[in-house]
């Protein structure tokens, strides 16, 4: 990977911040995004900005024919069987309340089991407690290991008959865990389950092909991904999106309307009610494009290494509690003794340094941690050892700093 030549792509990234060069370690949060994908994004607005599937002008069926496009480039980027399985939505969250409302409440009911882990986003939580409290059924959570993994004896301990949805994260936010989904599918299966993916820290970095996960849905956004926010995927097996019903009613998401009563469109276009998220799309195939010509096989492979690069020199600083198991994606979440993630975080900021700092919206995973927050240092395509030494260096600042307050 030519990490000089994909910095250079991504304008912001070439800043002062406090008067130093800034070191960009927030990637699990929201992406940079590089010429690419802003130019795409500004070029569809000068030149084929129109809204989509109406007009039978030249511009409207060229809008139609990008955002459409976009849709059979997210299926071959993850590898959908079908077009119409990919479903736009304004990002993981939206894409997870898509299915939770949806096939939950149409498909749950008393003691019928909802199993999850502890490690979930809230994005991931949430909308099965809602869907539980609705239609009665229970949620369950897999146990996780002292390391954060999930075992595949947890799993089919935890999975059972009455178990309808299994919903889990390819990869934490928090701990870097990366979990077995196409084990955890099959054990599903087994037992009638269907598995959702939240995998919002997934597609960004590595391969994900989700006819070979068996997965039943997966979901996820586009800007952690390079692409703009404003856009996500919900990609779902045809045999269940065909049943589901929509959840947002209104214009171009019918088929026929009357007074009392009106008819959907096929899929996908049933789920996408209103005017969709048309430049969305167009960055989000950008990104596509931009991140399938580094490759993400070999993406993965350089967050690992600069991953392994970082916490080796972590680990020789004495005071340090580093979350999470051996084999993770490429984030590092930590908290040094008796000094708070914020203002750990703030020290790295007068740096130049921003990593984030908090419950990282895992409050249910801080209680299994036995902390209230910690700061959070994730890498992408851009960084080099160089950021790692960095913020290395930063933190030793902030130990001594905090060291001599202390
Ligand atoms: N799940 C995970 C694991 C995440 O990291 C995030 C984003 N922090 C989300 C879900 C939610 O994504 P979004 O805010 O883009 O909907």
């Amino acid at each position: 990977m030519d990490v000089k030549a994909i910095r250079a792509d991504f304008p912001l990234l070439n800043q002062e911040v406090n008067g130093h060069p800034l070191v960009y370690l927030d990637s699990s949060a929201t992406s940079q995004k590089p010429t690419q994908v802003i130019d795409a994004i500004n070029q569809y607005y000068r030149l084929n900005n129109s809204n989509v599937h109406r007009g039978v002008h030249t511009i409207g069926t060229r809008a139609t024919e990008q955002y459409e496009g976009a849709r059979e480039r997210v299926k071959q980027f993850i590898h959908a069987q079908y077009v119409e399985e990919v479903i736009f939505t304004r990002g993981t969250t939206t894409a997870i309340n898509l299915v939770a409302t949806s096939y939950g409440r149409a498909n749950l009911t008393e003691g019928d089991e909802i199993v999850i882990t502890q490690m979930e986003h809230h994005s991931n939580l949430i909308p099965w407690q809602q869907v539980a409290k609705a239609t009665g059924a229970t949620l369950k959570f897999i146990p996780l290991e002292d390391d954060g993994t999930v075992t595949l004896a947890n799993v089919e301990k935890t999975i059972t008959q009455a178990t309808k949805i299994v919903a889990i994260a390819h990869v934490s936010n928090v701990l870097g865990t990366i979990n077995p989904i196409k084990e955890i599918a099959e054990v599903a299966h087994r037992n009638g389950a269907i598995v959702v993916v939240d995998g919002a820290q997934g597609v960004p970095h590595m391969k994900v092909d989700v006819q070979a996960l068996d997965c039943d849905f997966y979901a996820f956004s586009g800007h952690k991904m390079c692409a703009p926010t404003g856009i996500g995927v919900l990609y779902g097996k045809k045999v269940w999106l065909e049943q589901m019903e929509p959840i947002e009613f209104g214009g171009e998401m019918i088929d026929f309307v009357d007074l009392y009563d009106s008819t959907w469109k096929e899929l996908p276009w049933k789920f996408e009610g209103g005017t969709p998220i048309i430049s969305g799309a167009v960055g989000l195939a950008a990104a596509i494009d931009y991140l399938t010509v580094i490759g993400l096989d070999q993406i993965m492979t350089y967050e690992q290494q600069l991953t392994a690069y970082a916490i080796d020199q972590l680990e020789q600083i004495d005071g340090i509690d580093i979350y999470g198991p051996k084999k993770r994606a490429g984030l590092i979440t930590f908290n040094l003794t008796d000094v708070h993630p914020h203002d750990t975080a703030t020290v790295l900021d007068s740096e130049g340094i921003a990593v984030r700092a908090g419950h990282h919206c895992a409050q249910p995973l801080m209680k299994w941690l036995n902390v209230t927050a910690t700061a959070r240092a994730s890498f992408y395509i851009y960084n080099t050892e160089d950021d790692v030494d960095r913020f290395v260096n930063g933190l030793k600042k902030a130990k001594e700093f905090f060291g001599d307050v202390f």
